[in-house]
């Protein structure tokens, strides 16, 4: 893709390079994935416009293209700095001699001070030596109040952010300038209440004294200054150790926080810890599954629903995994009362009829609920020990084609369903880096 530039926009593309594929040992996939793929082409600017100051900030001249061009009357002039643009020109074609100008002076002048005793430049020594959340700091965040800026003698403030870095970082951009908000994974919903001492300092000594539950059962503590960062990571350091890698995720420095926020925390109803309805232990499996997919910056949602009930509206989610029971009847301890096959019919799918005072279960019918266990006074219907699931796909909320979730697979064990989603993780990998890599249980 070829894109036509000022000089301006050059240096302003560079100073993008810098911050997404330069800071720090990774550079941004998706950034490098699309610079890949484009090409610039400088257009002379030899006047700018009123409101440009390029000469002020040194980006009026630039040279970081493939190649220029300065539009004539009934001609354009171009110079190829790339080879591989080369064969695009008739070899016929006369040839000159081009060297693009560039902008000498603008209308506006803005004054940048020097930056040697500046707040940013102090606040990266004093915590260089603390601990290793400096390197995070001065690697990911320039947050540089610039109290002596002048444009054309009157002074300005600003506030320069990495919000690239912050979002990854897990905390995120508000309405509020000057303020984020750090956001707590909480994989399965279910929180030791130990870790609320914590997050309650955190809310009151570094933000604005409030904890929001969010929609998928995470926490977002809101009204941190950015410059809190990097104290915020080393203090949530126990909670990471404790959810995250107590369960077995990798996460290579808790003392800088989260390593990604992408992929969203995966929300569970309670599940068979607490509710008689559910077929299986709906936190345990959230953490076995956030083990197999964080970190990660996809956007993928799984929700974990313990019964077809689903409360978590499992049917919203990119997966949805529905708890399933396969009832298992004995003819002998059946009693005949129809509690089994009224309930079944008014509440679930009238999977259940009677023949000759016993009981006859439709397959093709039964979304394995389990309410016939429940309902059988006399233990007729009992569990398979077998977990069974049903995997939802491809639902999604947002603005633009929202839908349900539909049915991929039913009955399938808890490997399978671990297995699907690590696939699509990997089917996404694909897509991006052409790498192809799949298992098969
Ligand atoms: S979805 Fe089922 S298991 Fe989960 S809370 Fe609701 S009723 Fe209980
Ligand atoms: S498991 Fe649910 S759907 Fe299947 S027979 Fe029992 S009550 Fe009906
Ligand atoms: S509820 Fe139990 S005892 Fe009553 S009909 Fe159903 S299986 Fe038989």
């Amino acid at each position: 893709m070829l894109v036509f530039l000022r000089p301006c926009d050059i240096n302003g593309i560079r100073r993008l390079d810098t911050i997404y594929l330069k800071n720090g040992p990774q550079s941004d996939f998706y950034y490098a994935h699309l610079r890949e793929r484009i090409r610039f082409v400088m257009m002379e600017c030899t006047k700018g416009f009123d409101t440009c100051f390029c000469v002020s900030m040194k980006s009026n001249v630039a040279f970081d293209y493939d190649m220029a061009v300065r539009p004539g009357h009934d001609e354009v002039l171009v110079e190829v700095k790339n080879d591989d643009f080369i064969r695009y020109f008739r070899p016929d074609l006369p040839q000159t001699e081009f060297t693009p100008e560039f902008v000498q002076e603008n209308t506006i002048k803005v004054t940048v001070p020097a930056c040697d005793s500046r707040c940013c430049i102090k606040f990266m020594i004093t915590t260089k030596s603390e601990n290793t959340t400096s390197v995070w700091m001065v690697r990911s965040f320039a947050i540089t109040t610039l109290s002596n800026w002048s444009i054309n003698g009157r002074n300005v403030m600003a506030l320069d952010i990495n919000t690239k870095a912050a979002i990854k970082n897990a905390y995120r951009i508000t309405k509020v300038r000057g303020k984020t908000a750090l956001r707590i994974r909480i994989p399965g919903g279910c929180l030791p209440a130990k870790h609320f001492d914590l997050l309650k300092h955190i809310a009151e000594v570094y933000g604005d004294g409030l904890v929001h539950l969010t929609t998928r059962h995470g926490l977002e503590i809101s009204g941190i200054d950015y410059a809190g960062i990097p104290e915020i990571n080393r203090l949530i350091m126990p909670l990471l150790q404790d959810i995250e890698i107590g369960i077995g995720v990798d996460i290579h420095d808790p003392a800088m926080g989260y390593p990604s926020a992408g992929t969203r925390n995966i929300a569970a109803c309670i599940g068979s810890r607490v509710c008689p309805f559910a077929n299986y232990d709906t936190t345990s499996l959230a953490q076995r599954i956030e083990k197999e997919i964080y970190p990660n910056d996809y956007h993928v949602k799984v929700a974990l629903t313990g019964c077809p009930n689903d409360c978590i509206k499992a049917r919203m989610n990119d997966f949805g995994i529905v708890g399933m029971v396969e009832p298992q009847y004995d003819y002998q301890r059946c009693i005949g009362c129809e509690a089994c096959v009224k309930n079944c019919a008014s509440q679930v799918t009238g999977a259940l009829s009677m023949h000759k005072g016993k009981v006859k279960r439709d397959k093709r019918r039964c979304i394995g609920c389990g309410e016939c266990i429940l309902k059988c006074p006399a233990a007729a219907w009992t569990r398979n020990p077998l977990k069974f699931y049903d995997i939802l796909i491809m639902g999604r909320s947002g603005k633009k084609n929202p839908r349900i979730a539909e049915e991929f697979i039913q009955w399938a064990d808890e490997d399978v369903v671990v297995q699907v989603i690590k696939n699509t993780y990997r089917f996404i990998d694909d897509i991006f880096l052409n790498q192809w890599h799949y298992n098969c249980l």
